[in-house]
């Protein structure tokens, strides 16, 4: 292991992969170590299983329209998810006409993305939640219906055995896709390992961050399988470490992390690989979160398409552990709370009752009732054929804030050292479909000088066309943006 380096990427999930990938295109001469406590890459939240596999494109989540008080839909951060997707479809159909993915099915698969509502209110929503959707170009040809027949053709198992008279609606769009990130992952890791200047040391865990008097990080590496801790510099670490970053930023003492702290929830899935069922599946079926539940807890049955096995997940139900990592400890949540942020959990404990009602509810759940609410989205299921699944940890953000003391965020944050230095990403959603946006944050937070017309742009235009244009704003770009990645990573177009 060289003791010097120019970029340290810890973790080896979708995110540092990515970022990784992004700076080798940019500068191929970068020197880059990357650490991984695990014994290969994508074994956390990233890994197949350990999350749902949606591409996010905010088609139909319906957490990300929320209703105005005059009864509006306010779309506004719907449009912000759903082209930070279409990044992510730039580069990864850039990788696949490099040669770096040999081929897009490996890792995606075209799957229409839907949302099904019950009842006369929530009918009324979705209705008017298409209307100022289908009006926009982001969302062309999505799908309206409160036809039984219509939604039954679309998605049969949550059709059938329900009552005629229920009240029910749907919209579709088929653009949607499934996206195996752990294979993706595995892609990018192996396409760096080919390059020269990268290097990838698994079961080796990082244990500390000096920075160090010229201004460069000291990164300690422990190696697990001796033990042995040995240090590295580096002029750039980016803290991709999932759920483990929010340590790592504490132990970086950086005054931008002071204050944050993390609430572990911890998720389940129902799984079923039974082909006579999963074939008749073809779709990821959103719901809508009871009233008071967090974001991350809206239910969906989903296709999944992995390693080309079809199969069906049905979740997630929420629970609670303290660990920050799958393969965390359990004593993750204890160890990371500090002077710093013990007002802002606190008051985030005080102020967030409905959520911790959320996950008693979750918690007390018999075997029976979990099956009820799949009974919810798809009437005649049989318990026989599925089984329990442990999906990945999220580690939500709690922020300090001056009004309230501390804020509990559902989204993504990185951050940086003033200096530019070293930046920790911290939360999880949208999650792995962004990670192309994420990592184009961080060439933005912290590498503005290189970013230039001189410099890393031309090349980042080639990878990323739409760079710099608001596809929110530019339906031409849009539309040609989505025709071309759409061929080369063989997804539905509309
Ligand atoms: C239940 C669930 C459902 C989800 N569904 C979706 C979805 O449908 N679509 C979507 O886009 N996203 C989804 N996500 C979010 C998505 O999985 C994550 O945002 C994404 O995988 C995070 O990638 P990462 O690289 O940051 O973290 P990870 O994949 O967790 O990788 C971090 C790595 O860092 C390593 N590490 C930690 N600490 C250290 C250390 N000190 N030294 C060395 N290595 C370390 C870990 O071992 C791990 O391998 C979901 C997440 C969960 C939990």
């Amino acid at each position: 292991m060289s003791d010097t380096s120019d970029v340290v990427l810890i973790g080896a999930g979708i995110m540092s992969s990515t970022l990784g990938v992004l700076l080798k295109e940019l500068e191929p001469n970068l020197n880059i170590a990357m650490f991984e406590a695990l014994q290969d890459c994508a074994q956390e939240s990233s890994e197949a299983w350990n999350n749902a596999g949606t591409g996010h494109a905010a088609n139909c989540e319906m957490n990300y329209t929320p209703e105005r008080p005059d009864g509006s839909v306010d779309i506004s951060k719907a449009l912000e998810v759903n082209v930070e997707f279409d990044l992510s479809r730039q580069l990864w159909s850039y990788l696949v006409r490099r040669g770096a993915i040999k081929d897009p099915r490996s890792f995606l698969h075209p799957v229409p993305h839907m949302s099904f509502v019950r009842g006369p209110e929530n009918v009324a929503f979705l209705k008017k939640r298409f209307a100022a959707m289908a009006a926009h170009h982001c969302y062309h040809g999505m799908e309206y219906s409160e036809d039984h027949r219509t939604i039954e053709q679309w998605a049969p198992l949550i059709m059938e055995g329900r009552s005629p008279d229920e009240q029910v609606a749907a919209t579709r769009i088929i653009t949607g896709t499934d996206v195996d990130y752990g294979s993706l992952t595995h892609h990018l890791v192996n396409h760096l390992v080919g390059l020269s200047g990268f290097t990838v040391q698994y079961r080796h865990r990082v244990t500390n961050l000096v920075r160090d008097t010229t201004g460069r990080w000291r990164v300690d590496v422990e190696d697990m399988s001796t033990g042995e801790v040995r240090s590295v510099t580096a002029k750039f670490v980016f803290i991709g470490a999932g759920g483990g970053a929010l340590p790592l930023l504490q132990k970086s003492g950086i005054p931008e992390g002071r204050g944050y702290g993390g609430f572990p929830v911890s998720g389940i899935w129902l799984r079923c690989d039974d082909p006579a069922i999963s074939g008749r599946h073809h779709a990821k079926v959103y719901g809508k979160a009871a009233v008071g539940s967090p974001p991350m807890s809206v239910p969906h049955l989903d296709a999944r398409i992995i390693g080309g096995q079809h199969s069906l997940l049905f979740g997630p139900y929420a629970g609670f552990s303290s660990k920050f990592l799958k393969h965390g400890s359990l004593l993750d949540l204890f160890e990371s709370i500090e002077t710093s942020n013990v007002i802002p959990l606190l008051s985030v404990a005080r102020d967030n009752f409905p959520l911790t009602e959320y996950l008693i509810g979750q918690l007390m759940l018999t075997p029976h009732q979990r099956f009820r609410t799949l009974q919810e989205y798809y009437p005649n299921a049989k318990q026989d054929g599925w089984q329990l699944q442990v999906a990945g940890q999220r580690v939500q953000i709690i922020k300090p804030d001056q009004q309230h003391g501390g804020l509990l965020e559902f989204g993504t944050e990185l951050v940086a050292a003033e200096d530019r230095s070293i930046v920790g990403l911290l939360g999880a959603s949208p999650g792995a479909s962004t990670a192309a946006f994420i990592a184009i944050g961080v060439l933005q937070k912290c590498f503005p000088q290189e970013l230039t017309a001189s410099g890393w742009l031309p090349k980042l235009k080639e990878i990323i066309p739409s760079y710099g244009v608001s596809l929110i704003d530019d339906a031409e770009m849009t539309k040609r943006v989505r025709a071309e990645t759409a061929q080369v990573l063989k997804i539905e177009n509309v």
